[in-house]
């Protein structure tokens, strides 16, 4: 009984942390109690990956259906391009991700990833194909290896702590007390948002997707902060051809991805580079000019997308 009993047990114990792990990815996502998750279709195909495009075909989509947040949204993100997605705060960026991850599904129009329509495919191959540094990282009630090995649970300890090296947070880590060891998240210790985001990098960068989601933080981090954080991401993540969506609030950080999709009342108001978008003088210029005075000192040496 005992030597049965004990592969149970640790078997449970890994089920139940699995689980866990499942809930704290919804509970970052706050999704509502009475939401049901979206469900595989029966026959749903595996994603075949092409390079990882993304279209949005006609998508119309509220939380509460006297509340629409997308009105027959259409836009394409090409394969291995880097696009920013802007606009006004609670025009919808986030629920661009929330849709493509099938956390919820649109009331009607369709999502595209390499031209096969994600109601359509299994969604684990699915969201196997995509990274996400979110806004406000959650963290497990565990140490912190567990917390990035999260990423990619087959990782091996050395792989952590290299991912965590090129995601800058090593030395951070191995200066707290107890290491890599620290247990964080509820309970554990705090620690900052930054630390927290490279966290998610290392994560992310454990994962190797091919598809890439990052949600800036609304809350700005200071600008030192900001500009290791970017330059983390642009020497580690964007070092290779992905896919990358950016959700941004801030425009210095979008200055040189390769579009900028701006979204207003649910459908794009205009989408071009930064360049273009300035010499069209419409609601991009009007927020560049905004944030521009908004900001102490030029916006343009700001840290960017390369
Ligand atoms: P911000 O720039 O402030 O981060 P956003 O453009 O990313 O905002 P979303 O978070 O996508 O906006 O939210 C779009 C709208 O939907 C907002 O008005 C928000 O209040 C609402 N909303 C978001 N999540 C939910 C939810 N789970 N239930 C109901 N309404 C929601």
């Amino acid at each position: 009984i005992f030597q049965l009993s004990l592969p149970l047990n640790f078997l449970g114990s890994i089920y139940r942390e699995l689980r866990q792990n499942l809930l704290d990815m919804e509970v970052l996502f706050s999704l509502q109690e009475e939401h049901a998750p979206a469900k595989d279709i029966p026959g749903a195909k595996p994603l075949e990956l092409r390079g990882g495009s993304i279209r949005f075909e006609n998508v119309n989509f509220g939380y509460h259906p006297d509340r629409p947040i997308f009105r027959d949204l259409s836009f394409t993100v090409p394969a291995g391009k880097k696009v920013a997605i802007v606009g006004p705060s609670g025009c919808g960026k986030s629920t661009v991700f929330r849709l493509l991850y099938r956390f919820y599904d649109p009331s009607s129009g369709r999502i595209f990833i390499d031209d096969q329509d994600i109601h359509e495919l299994q969604m684990e191959s699915m969201r196997k194909s995509i990274g996400v540094v979110p806004q406000d990282t959650p963290l497990f009630h565990a140490d912190i290896l567990h917390n990035v090995r999260y990423g990619r649970l087959d990782a091996s300890d050395e792989e952590v702590k290299a991912a965590a090296q090129k995601a800058n947070v090593h030395d951070t880590v191995e200066s707290l007390p107890d290491g890599y060891k620290t247990t964080v998240g509820e309970r554990g210790l705090m620690i900052s948002g930054g630390e927290k985001q490279r966290l998610a990098v290392a994560r992310v960068l454990l994962k190797d997707p091919p598809i890439l989601f990052f949600d800036e933080a609304t809350s700005a981090l200071d600008g030192h902060t900001e500009a290791e954080l970017m330059r983390s991401i642009n020497t580690t993540l964007l070092d290779k051809a992905r896919t990358s969506i950016f959700i941004a609030h801030r425009l210095r950080t979008v200055v040189e991805a390769d579009l900028i999709i701006v979204l207003k009342e649910g459908q794009v108001a205009e989408q071009g580079t930064h360049d273009e978008l300035l010499h069209k003088g419409g609601l991009y210029y009007t927020m560049w000019l905004q944030q521009a005075s908004d900001t102490s000192g030029s916006p343009l040496e700001a840290p960017s997308i390369p």
